[in-house]
């Protein structure tokens, strides 16, 4: 155990403008989390912190776990860092055994003996309770254990002041890069995500790019109704989310069109991937309200040229996919034959 004493003014100080300066910089939320938390534990001089978000929509609270790999999730109104939110207050605990708020279960799992915990929300601009710090295990001057104060709230609350605006920064610059209806990251996430997952690469490595559209999509829509083009649409990005890899990304182009950035793939793998996926797609019945409805799906496939832009680049495979729709549709196509540049043949 940190055998920490108690920051200074001028210490703590200097530490908050350490924090800020980084905080501002992140643009990864498991590092802005650590950030904020480690923020939190030095203020109060805690022997552990962690930083929970609250999802209204899904009804729970949610935290990333040590390495900031795993989330933990509960929902909103268990334990006491619920409680805090639910009520928007502060919450002392120096005797949590005695307290029938708390919860010994997570103890007893992990062996872990909690002696003292400091609960307090976070709001965003609005005033609205977004999320929570939770202290535990206060640390005195002498390395003892310790009791939470009116001090350690004061000294919190500073880093909640801050810790709302950057978090709900970073909440808005998310949510504008995300598609509502799929969940999806959309045109602003992929280019967010390309410059820093692609652009990256060495020039050695090796990165692909599908782009893929829904056949004959008007069709759905006209027959089943919109919601139901809706659902057909969700169908396919968790298809799409669902088949890739860690370090891949998959994207919402447009309307009925995806693309999958896939590092570390040569042209070769990622048509075998996208033929895959095009069986897949095509053997799949989406139900939506007692109707079966089947759709099929026209892919282009590239490799990443380095040397081109990101928009160079989805040119390039748009080329391919208009291919693969003037060609009959429900196929994969990975490079455009001489002797047919304009790609026209057939109208389906
Ligand atoms: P093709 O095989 O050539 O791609 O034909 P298509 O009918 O799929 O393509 P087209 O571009 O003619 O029509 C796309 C349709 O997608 C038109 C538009 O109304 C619909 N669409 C776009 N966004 C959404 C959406 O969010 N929900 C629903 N339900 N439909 C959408
Ligand atoms: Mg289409
Ligand atoms: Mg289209």
């Amino acid at each position: 155990m940190d055998q920490q004493k108690y920051l200074s003014s001028d210490e703590l100080l200097e530490k908050i403008f350490y924090y800020m300066s980084r905080l501002f910089e992140e643009k990864e939320l498991s590092t802005t989390l650590f950030l904020l938390t480690d923020l939190g534990k030095t203020l109060v001089n805690s022997d552990r912190a962690s930083f929970w978000f609250w999802d209204r929509r899904k009804h729970v609270i949610w935290t990333l776990a040590a390495l900031g790999i795993d989330t933990i999730s509960i929902p909103e109104d268990s334990g006491l860092v619920g409680a805090s939110m639910q009520g928007n207050e502060v919450l002392i605990i120096n005797q949590p055994y005695n307290d029938p708020r708390f919860n010994p279960e997570v103890d007893k799992s992990s062996g872990y003996l909690t002696k003292s915990i400091l609960t307090m929300p976070v709001t965003n601009s609005d005033g609205k309770v977004i999320g929570a710090y939770q202290a535990v295990n206060k640390i005195n001057t002498d390395g003892s254990d310790g009791e939470f104060t009116d001090e350690d709230v004061k000294r919190l609350s500073l880093a909640t002041a801050f810790c709302g605006r950057s978090l709900e920064s970073y909440m808005l610059y998310n949510e504008a890069m995300e598609d509502p209806l799929t969940g999806l990251k959309n045109r602003r996430g992929l280019h967010a995500h390309y410059e820093r997952r692609i652009a990256t690469l060495r020039i050695f490595e090796k990165a692909s790019i599908i782009m893929c559209d829904i056949d004959h999509f008007k069709h759905v829509n006209d027959t089943y109704g919109h919601n139901a083009g809706d659902e057909v649409l969700k169908h396919v990005a968790n298809t799409l989310s669902s088949s890739i890899r860690i370090d891949d990304g998959a994207f919402r182009w447009g309307g009925e069109e995806f693309i999958l950035l896939l590092p570390h793939r040569g042209i070769e793998e990622t048509t075998e991937f996208a033929e895959e996926l095009r069986k897949s797609i095509e053997s799949d019945v989406i139900t939506f309200e007692g109707t079966d409805i089947k759709i099929t799906m026209s892919f282009g496939v590239s490799e990443i040229n380095p040397e081109l832009t990101t928009e160079e680049n989805v040119e390039a495979v748009d080329a391919k996919l208009y291919y693969a729709k003037e060609h009959g549709r429900n196929r994969v196509v990975n490079e455009i034959p001489e002797e047919d540049p304009n790609g026209s043949s057939e109208n389906t």
